[in-house]
């Protein structure tokens, strides 16, 4: 179940700044109330495409193949329902030897799909957003997927900030890139105020986070869509 096909520049975490084609799946019961792309949760196919229009579709967003990198995203592309069709997906585009990074929202390890790619997102929710991550999952892609993977959470206040300090504390020491993302609601100008509050909440508890803002929402604002 597809939404969408398209060529942005990557506007947060930490390959922020890199051209890459975006697959946005169609579907998610998540329900985050900070929820951004809710255009995203009905679970029907929007495209019609098949797999193989799919990945001529990539090709010709990917500047007939020069950008290498595939992003999937959505919705919930690790959805049960969407599996099969991300995992053929991550597969075909592995053949073609693009540098393929999976969205994953924090609820669900997909094994069969991480162990195929090359890089995963993976979010850890915060209390605004009303969704629970596991801390084992994070300790689980330290163990398994070592320099492979980021966790990104995202902000919304003081609330949120302590309970990622809490999580981050339980977990001890870690290597892997923790990426706070301040909160960018729809409909806000760039939130200045809570975007410095995180960076210097992060500055006094020891610097464990990256605090990398949506420079996508800077530039275009919060509402744009495929940018
Ligand atoms: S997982 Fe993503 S698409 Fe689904 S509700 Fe949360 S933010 Fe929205």
């Amino acid at each position: 179940m597809m939404n969408s096909i398209y060529l942005a520049t990557e506007g947060e975490g930490v390959h922020l700044g890199t051209p890459q084609v975006f697959v946005r799946f169609q579907g998610c019961n998540i329900g985050c109330l900070n929820c951004d792309s809710k255009d995203t949760w009905e679970f029907e196919d929007r495209l019609g495409l098949s797999m193989d229009e799919i990945l001529v579709q990539i090709h010709e967003k990917s500047n007939s193949g020069r950008i290498r990198r595939v992003s999937i995203t959505g919705g919930d592309p690790l959805h049960p329902k969407n599996v099969p069709a991300v995992s053929k997906l991550a597969r075909e585009l592995k053949a073609r030897r693009y540098f393929v990074n999976i969205e994953a929202s924090g609820t669900r390890l997909v094994h069969e799909v991480f162990d195929s790619i090359d890089f995963i997102s993976f979010d850890f929710k915060t209390p605004s957003t009303g969704v629970e991550t596991p801390l084992e999952s994070v300790k689980k892609l330290s163990e398994q997927y070592e320099g492979r993977f980021q966790i990104k959470s995202v902000i919304e206040n003081e609330k949120d900030f302590d309970y990622v300090l809490g999580a981050a504390e339980k977990l001890g020491e870690f290597s892997f890139p923790w990426v706070l993302t301040p909160a960018f609601n729809l409909g806000e100008l760039l939130p200045f105020e809570r975007f410095n509050k995180i960076i210097k909440w992060n500055e006094k508890s020891g610097g464990l986070f990256r605090v990398i803002i949506q420079q996508h929402k800077v530039i275009h604002g919060a509402d744009k869509k495929q940018v």
